[in-house]
Order: C-alpha cells, then structure tokens, then sequence
C-alpha cells in the first residue's frame, strides 16, 4: 500500500510537509514545491501506484474521483479560466517521482503549446 521510500507516501503519512489543498481517504492534493506557472498543484493517489502502467480495474474508483474533482480543485486555486493536467510516465515521459499524480497547471495567462516544438 506505501513504500517508506517514497516522498509522496511520506507525505500522505504527515512526515514530509506540503501545502495541501485537500486530504481524504483516497487523494491528496499539494501545491507542486517547484511550480511551473502561477497554479501547480499535483494531486495524488494515496496508494503508492507506480504510474498509470501499474494501474488497473481495482483503481478505477480512484482514478474517476481524482478526474472529477480537478475542476473544482483548479478553480479554487485560481485557475478559473482554464488548466492543464499533466500524467508523466516512466522515463520517456520524464517521470521523476514514482507514485502516480497528476500535475494541473493554470494561468491566469495562457500556458502556451503543450509541448516545445523543435
Ligand atoms: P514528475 O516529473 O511528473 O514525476 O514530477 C514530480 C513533481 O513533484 C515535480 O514537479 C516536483 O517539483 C514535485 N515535487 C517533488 N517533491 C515534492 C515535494 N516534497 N512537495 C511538492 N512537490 C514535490
Ligand atoms: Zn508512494
């Protein structure tokens, strides 16, 4: 269920601080500690789900309430005209913390093309 490794289980269990913009049973959510724009939160299951190549049917619960919750989570941030979420997976993907969250991005500009184009 969690790995006494892992930064974001270390924080569902209140041993690393965040700035939490909500904590239930099933996701947390805390403010991204290097944002990216003027609203970065990530929210997260609390179990230690590796990345969405680990997820299955058990986690459909979860992964459902964390998608209908991020607009009203986004819009209480600030994000109220528009925000990005973003799921990075393992290397190509540029994953750098191993237990799923998803990242959700607001303005108030708009945030650009979704990737650098070469
Ligand atoms: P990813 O590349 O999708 O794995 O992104 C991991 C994100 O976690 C990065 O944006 C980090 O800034 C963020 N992060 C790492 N440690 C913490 C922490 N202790 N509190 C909040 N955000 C963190
Ligand atoms: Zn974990």
């Amino acid at each position: 269920m969690n790995d006494p490794n892992c930064i974001f289980c270390n924080i569902a269990k209140g041993l690393i601080p965040a700035k939490k913009l909500h904590d239930d049973e099933d996701l947390m959510a805390f403010h991204d500690i290097r944002p990216q724009a003027p609203v970065h939160f990530l929210l997260v299951p609390k179990a230690h789900i590796v990345s969405l190549y680990e997820a299955t049917a058990e986690h459909q619960a979860v992964f459902g309430k964390m998608l209908t919750m991020t607009g009203r989570l986004a819009r209480e941030a600030g994000a109220s005209d528009g925000f990005r979420t973003i799921i990075n997976n393992g290397r190509v993907g540029h994953q750098e913390v191993y237990h799923v969250h998803m990242h959700v991005l607001g303005g108030p500009e708009p945030l650009g093309p979704m990737l650098l184009r070469k």
